[in-house]
């Protein structure tokens, strides 16, 4: 297994004073207003703000909106929700603080880079803590892997600043023909709640990367991390301007990022049904535009895969973070063969899984992110009866999970048929579907048998099969004997309704860069009118 949580270097400079590095004492609140407080920039300790131009402030219209504790279902947090004046501001901000960033030694952007890396490591605790009480996510990944893999991207990226190059086209005599990439300037930036501050840092590393200042909006369930992200980077050394978080509503705050005359570029992490509205929005004014969106990732399983070790991915990849995961392994394809004998393993994993209090260290699944989640997910549940579906088990209210929270229990179904809504839509759940194949063309033909084409994984021992299986799976992401394997030099994109573009990997630069042409006469100039 690839490790997330590699060795971490806490580096206490002075680059990182503004904000405290140690965890909160032993005394303070854990939960609640106060433990936000603890952890947040001391100018968004009474509201979170808006950060614009390396400043704190108010929304200019004083506008607020209210974050929930999902475990709890109670008040969170207040934080400022940016107005069109706010989103104005922040554009102008980035578009030139990028000239002066771009200006730069791409030696001295890939220092800053690599120091908010070490600063997000350093603030591990109070980024975890933020994230687990935002988004239910349990601590256990949140101040570890997520953190971790935040910083690695940075790192990544870091690594891509001073190597960034054009070429030279030796077309026709005469000329010299240069290549060269340029960055767009402003690139606004809208991400979803499921993984906060990976999220942020998949969004940001990147653009910063290729010589964009980026105008950020978190999710309105999930607005905290972003917040100490800001001041963490901006006390790296980020230059004022570079990011600018504005968080609030998707169809205000969210709308006049993507419609703004200022913003060439809009990079969209989301639902399917909301990328197409932006795309919708992108293609009017031309804008260009890269999509993240929804999945139904196939999990396949033959009879010669290590059984033990695929039904425990196959838990992992429908479970993990609630299946509030973009390539969730919701869809289970087992052959008939072993189909009984798999769901049977299936089913002795799940009774092990630990849900309950996402603060608490052994916790696996916390709740899912919203009251609206959940009763997304409870109307899948009876979606899934309704068509036929038999609930094996899960869906209640888990034993022991603190009262008022969205909790869930994992569930899982079987006898689904490939035309239920449960196997065809994405649900962003804990609710898993099982379906059945005779032989390889018809698991090739279920797992490539919905709109969305995010990933795909396949467990087998025969090599030719998985080179097969890769060859013909329409997804963006294949995993052979193995689920969720990322890294941030791998590219990230989907096929058909799960995306539009990569990003992550060197395949980003040309995503977040405009490519140009340059002709050089090496000779007098004649005109192919005279003579
Ligand atoms: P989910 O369904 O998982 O909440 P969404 O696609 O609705 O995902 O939201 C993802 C992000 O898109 C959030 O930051 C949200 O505020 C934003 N958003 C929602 N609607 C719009 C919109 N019309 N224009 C721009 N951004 C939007």
């Amino acid at each position: 297994m690839r490790r997330d949580d590699g060795s971490a270097t806490q580096t206490g400079t002075a680059h990182t004073e503004a904000v405290p590095t140690e965890p909160a004492a032993a005394t303070a609140p854990r939960r609640g207003p106060e433990a936000v407080r603890a952890v947040l920039p001391p100018a968004c300790r009474e509201v979170g703000q808006l950060w614009i131009d390396g400043e704190w402030r108010p929304a200019s219209t004083g506008a607020t909106f209210d974050t929930i504790d999902p475990t709890t279902g109670r008040h969170l947090y207040t934080v400022a929700a940016a107005s069109t004046a706010d989103v104005d501001a922040a554009v102008d901000a980035a578009r030139r603080a990028s000239a002066r960033w771009w200006a730069m030694d791409g030696q001295d952007r890939a220092r800053i880079l690599r120091r908010i890396a070490d600063a997000l490591r350093a603030h591990a605790p109070q980024l975890g803590l933020l994230d687990t009480l935002d988004a239910g996510r349990p601590i256990r990944d949140t101040q570890t892997r997520d953190v971790e893999r935040a910083a690695r991207i940075f790192e990544f990226f870091a690594g891509v600043t001073d190597r960034l190059r054009g070429a030279n086209i030796p077309g026709q005599p005469g000329f010299v023909n240069l290549t060269r990439y340029e960055p767009y300037g402003v690139v606004g930036a809208i991400i979803p709640w499921n993984y906060p501050m990976t999220n942020v840092a998949t969004k940001v590393a990147p653009a910063l990367a290729t010589g964009n200042g980026v105008v950020l909006k978190p999710a309105e369930q999930t607005p905290l991390s972003a917040l100490l992200i800001a001041q963490v980077a901006h006390d790296a050394g980020l230059p004022p301007g570079l990011l600018n978080v504005v968080n609030g509503p998707g169809d205000e705050t969210g709308r006049a990022i993507v419609a703004h005359p200022g913003i060439p570029k809009i990079s969209f992490t989301g639902s399917t049904e909301v990328g197409r509205l932006i795309g919708r929005t992108c293609g009017e004014s031309l804008k260009s535009v890269t999509l993240e969106l929804g999945g139904k990732t196939a999990n396949v399983v033959f009879p010669d895969a290590d059984l033990a070790a695929a039904a425990d991915a196959a838990v992992f990849t429908a479970f993990m973070n609630q299946g509030q995961t973009c390539t969730a392994g919701t869809r289970l394809l087992l052959h008939d063969s072993i189909a009984d004998e798999f769901i049977t393993l299936v089913r002795d994993r799940m009774a092990t899984i630990e849900v309950g209090d996402p603060l608490r260290p052994e916790t696996q699944i916390g709740p899912v992110v919203s009251e609206a989640q959940f009763d997304r997910v409870k109307s899948y549940l009876s979606a899934g009866l309704d068509d036929g579906a038999r609930l094996l088990v899960g869906g209640a209210r888990p034993a022991g999970a603190p009262d008022a929270g969205f909790f869930v229990a994992p569930a899982l179904f079987v006898d689904v048929e490939p035309t239920m809504r449960i196997a065809r839509e994405e649900i962003f759940g804990p609710v898993l579907s099982v379906l059945r194949f005779g032989d390889e063309d018809e698991a090739i033909a279920l797992a490539n048998g919905t709109p969305y084409g995010l990933a795909a994984a396949i467990w087998t021992s025969d090599v030719g099969r998985v080179h097969r299986f890769a060859e013909r799976a329409e997804a963006g992401i294949v995993w052979a004997n193995t689920v969720h394997t990322l890294h941030p030099g791998s590219p990230y994109g989907g096929y058909k309704q799960s995306g539009v573009g990569a990003e992550m990997g060197i395949e980003a630069v040309t995503h977040l860069m405009r490519l140009k042409s340059i002709w050089i006469g090496t000779e007098p100039w004649r005109s192919p009118w005279v003579g």
